[in-house]
Formats: structure tokens, sequence, C-alpha cells
């Protein structure tokens, strides 16, 4: 039986960088094989977390949105910040390929409908131009 616990394939990856916003140093842990597999180095993450240190009482606990670039042995070679406003929008991976899905469902039925139509008008048409002949 393989041992879980020796497999490092497991085993987060920490890594600490200064955020450009609140001055703080944030650990971020990542799965050991989270750099493998990517269309290109340095790739990109998305990290968020909250203001808590704000001086600006306008600014405390708002949502500071971090894009991490890392390179395939995970080091981060660039941070940059982003200060999310209330009015950000900011919808989740997830979330769109979920809203892609069912878009994507509902213009191929209107498209079979769409199809369904289009027959049916050259039908009455063929119909029409017979009756009228
Ligand atoms: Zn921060």
């Amino acid at each position: 039986m393989k041992n879980l616990m020796s497999s490092n394939e497991t085993k987060p990856v920490t890594k600490r960088y200064q955020c450009p916003i609140c001055k703080q140093m944030h650990d971020v842990s990542f799965p050991s094989n989270f750099a493998e597999n990517r269309n290109k180095y340095p790739f990109t993450f998305v990290y968020m977390h909250k203001y808590v240190n704000a001086t600006n009482v306008e600014d405390k606990d708002k949502d500071i949105l971090t894009t991490l670039y890392l390179d395939a042995q995970l080091n981060i070679r660039g941070v940059e910040a982003l200060l999310a406003e209330d009015d950000t929008n900011i919808v989740s991976k997830e979330i769109s390929k979920e809203m892609i899905a069912k878009l994507t469902k509902v213009i191929l039925e209107m498209q079979k409908e769409m199809d369904v139509l289009q027959k049916e008008c050259c039908e009455f048409k063929e119909k029409y131009e017979k009756l009228h002949k």
C-alpha cells in the first residue's frame, strides 16, 4: 500500500510576499504540483484578503485583490495589488464557467428552435406560392 504521508505531491508549498497595499507579509500556500502544466511561466494566481490595518476608515476591511506571478518553482516573481471598491464585481472562475455553460445551452436551444421555425417558414412559403399560381 502506498504511504500517503511520504508522498510530497500533497505537501503544500508556502511562499511569503510583502503586500504593496497593506505592507504586511503574507503567507500563501500552494499544492506542490501547482506550477505543473501551465501554458506559460510566470503564471498568475489571484488571491484576496481584507485590508485589516487600513489607516483610512473608509478602506478598512475592503478586499485587496492580489495577482501573484509564479514561476515553475512556485517562487513569487511579481505582485500586483488592487483595492476593491464596493462596486467592483468579481466573478469567480467557477461562477463564470457555470454562466457560460448555461448561456451556451440556451443559445443551442434557440438555434434549434430557429432551425425549426425557418423550415416551417419555408414550407409555408412554398404552400402559399402554390396556392397563388
Ligand atoms: Zn495585504
